[in-house]
Protein backbone atom coordinates (compact mmCIF):
# COMPACT_ATOMS: atom_id res chain seq x y z
CA UNK A 1 0.00 0.00 0.00
CA UNK A 2 2.82 2.26 -0.79
CA UNK A 3 1.81 5.83 -1.54
CA UNK A 4 -1.76 4.95 -1.19
CA UNK A 5 -2.34 6.44 2.13
CA UNK A 6 -5.59 5.77 4.51
CA UNK A 7 -7.92 8.90 4.56
CA UNK A 8 -9.17 8.91 8.45
CA UNK A 9 -12.13 11.07 9.28
CA UNK A 10 -11.19 13.00 12.77
CA UNK A 11 -14.67 13.85 14.56
CA UNK A 12 -13.23 16.50 17.41
CA UNK A 13 -14.66 19.91 18.74
CA UNK A 14 -11.78 20.67 20.74
CA UNK A 15 -9.45 22.38 18.71
CA UNK A 16 -6.45 21.58 20.31
CA UNK A 17 -6.66 18.30 20.74
CA UNK A 18 -7.81 18.32 16.82
CA UNK A 19 -4.56 20.11 16.28
CA UNK A 20 -2.54 17.57 18.41
CA UNK A 21 -4.55 13.97 16.36
CA UNK A 22 -4.07 16.31 12.94
CA UNK A 23 0.10 16.34 13.35
CA UNK A 24 -0.14 12.86 14.95
CA UNK A 25 -2.18 10.90 12.13
CA UNK A 26 0.28 12.71 9.34
CA UNK A 27 3.51 11.64 10.67
CA UNK A 28 1.92 8.37 11.25
CA UNK A 29 1.16 8.31 6.99
CA UNK A 30 -2.49 8.86 7.28
CA UNK A 31 -4.40 11.59 5.27
CA UNK A 32 -6.52 13.35 7.65
CA UNK A 33 -10.27 15.03 7.21
CA UNK A 34 -11.03 17.30 10.34
CA UNK A 35 -14.60 17.57 11.43
CA UNK A 36 -15.11 20.19 14.52
CA UNK A 37 -18.98 18.56 14.50
CA UNK A 38 -21.67 16.06 13.61
CA UNK A 39 -22.84 18.24 11.23
CA UNK A 40 -19.19 18.42 9.50
CA UNK A 41 -18.62 15.02 10.02
CA UNK A 42 -21.57 14.05 8.25
CA UNK A 43 -20.88 16.11 5.24
CA UNK A 44 -17.40 15.56 5.11
CA UNK A 45 -17.33 11.15 5.68
CA UNK A 46 -19.64 11.05 1.80
CA UNK A 47 -17.12 13.63 0.03
CA UNK A 48 -13.87 11.99 1.27
CA UNK A 49 -15.21 8.09 2.24
CA UNK A 50 -12.70 7.70 4.77
CA UNK A 51 -11.30 4.32 5.86
CA UNK A 52 -10.97 5.15 9.64
CA UNK A 53 -13.20 7.08 11.99
CA UNK A 54 -11.51 8.52 15.01
CA UNK A 55 -14.97 9.53 17.03
CA UNK A 56 -14.99 12.19 19.95
CA UNK A 57 -17.96 11.24 21.55
CA UNK A 58 -18.95 14.39 23.32
CA UNK A 59 -19.71 16.68 20.24
CA UNK A 60 -21.56 20.07 20.67
CA UNK A 61 -24.24 19.52 18.05
CA UNK A 62 -25.03 15.82 18.47
CA UNK A 63 -24.97 12.90 20.52
CA UNK A 64 -21.52 10.97 19.56
CA UNK A 65 -23.14 7.89 20.02
CA UNK A 66 -26.37 9.11 17.93
CA UNK A 67 -23.59 9.83 14.88
CA UNK A 68 -21.92 6.21 15.63
CA UNK A 69 -25.18 4.24 14.84
CA UNK A 70 -25.90 6.86 11.76
CA UNK A 71 -22.67 5.78 10.14
CA UNK A 72 -22.88 2.17 11.03
CA UNK A 73 -26.22 2.43 9.47
CA UNK A 74 -24.27 3.05 6.26
CA UNK A 75 -20.73 1.89 6.71
CA UNK A 76 -18.36 -0.95 7.96
CA UNK A 77 -15.22 1.28 8.25
CA UNK A 78 -13.45 1.29 11.33
CA UNK A 79 -14.73 3.25 14.28
CA UNK A 80 -12.78 4.83 17.07
CA UNK A 81 -14.43 6.15 20.03
CA UNK A 82 -12.21 9.10 21.34
CA UNK A 83 -13.87 9.78 24.96
CA UNK A 84 -13.15 11.80 28.23
CA UNK A 85 -16.08 9.47 29.54
CA UNK A 86 -14.20 6.30 30.79
CA UNK A 87 -16.79 4.93 32.83
CA UNK A 88 -17.37 1.58 32.34
CA UNK A 89 -21.14 2.38 31.23
CA UNK A 90 -19.77 4.84 28.71
CA UNK A 91 -17.75 2.40 26.85
CA UNK A 92 -20.11 -0.68 26.36
CA UNK A 93 -22.37 1.82 25.33
CA UNK A 94 -19.70 2.82 22.68
CA UNK A 95 -18.78 -0.78 21.61
CA UNK A 96 -22.18 -2.03 21.78
CA UNK A 97 -23.40 0.52 18.65
CA UNK A 98 -20.67 -0.41 16.77
CA UNK A 99 -17.68 1.23 17.70
CA UNK A 100 -14.41 -0.98 16.65
CA UNK A 101 -12.14 0.23 19.47
CA UNK A 102 -12.09 2.76 21.88
CA UNK A 103 -9.32 5.38 23.71
CA UNK A 104 -9.95 7.33 26.52
CA UNK A 105 -8.48 10.97 26.79
CA UNK A 106 -5.64 11.27 27.64
CA UNK A 107 -4.62 9.31 25.24
CA UNK A 108 -1.61 7.55 24.55
CA UNK A 109 0.25 8.96 21.10
CA UNK A 110 1.96 5.27 20.52
CA UNK A 111 -1.41 3.28 21.88
CA UNK A 112 -3.48 5.70 19.18
CA UNK A 113 -1.44 4.12 16.78
CA UNK A 114 -1.22 1.08 17.34
CA UNK A 115 -5.18 0.57 18.07
CA UNK A 116 -5.50 2.02 14.76
CA UNK A 117 -3.55 -0.24 12.25
CA UNK A 118 -4.91 -3.13 14.48
CA UNK A 119 -8.42 -2.07 13.51
CA UNK A 120 -7.19 -1.23 10.06
CA UNK A 121 -5.91 -4.83 10.30
CA UNK A 122 -8.88 -6.98 11.27
CA UNK A 123 -11.07 -4.82 8.79
CA UNK A 124 -8.82 -5.68 5.81
CA UNK A 125 -9.42 -9.53 6.79
CA UNK A 126 -13.30 -9.16 7.19
CA UNK A 127 -13.25 -7.19 3.98
CA UNK A 128 -12.10 -9.90 1.99
CA UNK A 129 -15.02 -12.29 3.00
CA UNK A 130 -17.49 -9.59 2.84
CA UNK A 131 -20.26 -9.69 0.29
CA UNK A 132 -19.61 -6.59 -1.97
CA UNK A 133 -20.27 -5.37 -5.28
CA UNK A 134 -18.58 -2.08 -6.67
CA UNK A 135 -18.53 -0.57 -10.01
CA UNK A 136 -18.44 2.89 -10.64
CA UNK A 137 -19.64 5.18 -7.97
CA UNK A 138 -22.05 2.37 -7.57
CA UNK A 139 -21.50 -0.01 -4.33
CA UNK A 140 -23.97 -2.45 -3.27
CA UNK A 141 -23.42 -4.28 0.42
CA UNK A 142 -25.42 -7.13 0.60
CA UNK A 143 -24.42 -8.09 4.48
CA UNK A 144 -25.50 -4.70 5.38
CA UNK A 145 -28.41 -3.88 2.26
CA UNK A 146 -27.29 -1.15 1.80
CA UNK A 147 -26.67 1.29 -1.91
CA UNK A 148 -24.41 3.94 -2.31
CA UNK A 149 -24.03 6.41 -5.23
CA UNK A 150 -21.00 8.57 -5.32
CA UNK A 151 -20.50 8.38 -1.61
CA UNK A 152 -24.09 9.42 -0.49
CA UNK A 153 -25.94 6.49 0.97
CA UNK A 154 -29.35 5.32 -0.72
CA UNK A 155 -32.37 5.32 1.28
CA UNK A 156 -34.26 2.44 0.13
CA UNK A 157 -37.64 2.85 0.39
CA UNK A 158 -39.51 -0.41 2.52
CA UNK A 159 -42.61 -1.33 1.54
CA UNK A 160 -45.08 -0.97 4.44
CA UNK A 161 -47.38 -3.78 4.90
CA UNK A 162 -49.62 -2.18 8.20
CA1 LIG B 1 -15.50 16.93 22.72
Amino acid sequence: MTGNKSTVLVVEDDRYILKVLETLLSSGGYKVVSAASGADARTLFSSHMPQMILLDLGLPDVDGITLLKEFRGVTSVPVIAVTARSTERDVIIALDNGADDYVTKPFSAPELLARMRAVLRRNAHEQSSETFYSVGGFTIDFDKRSVIVDGEPVRLTQVNTA
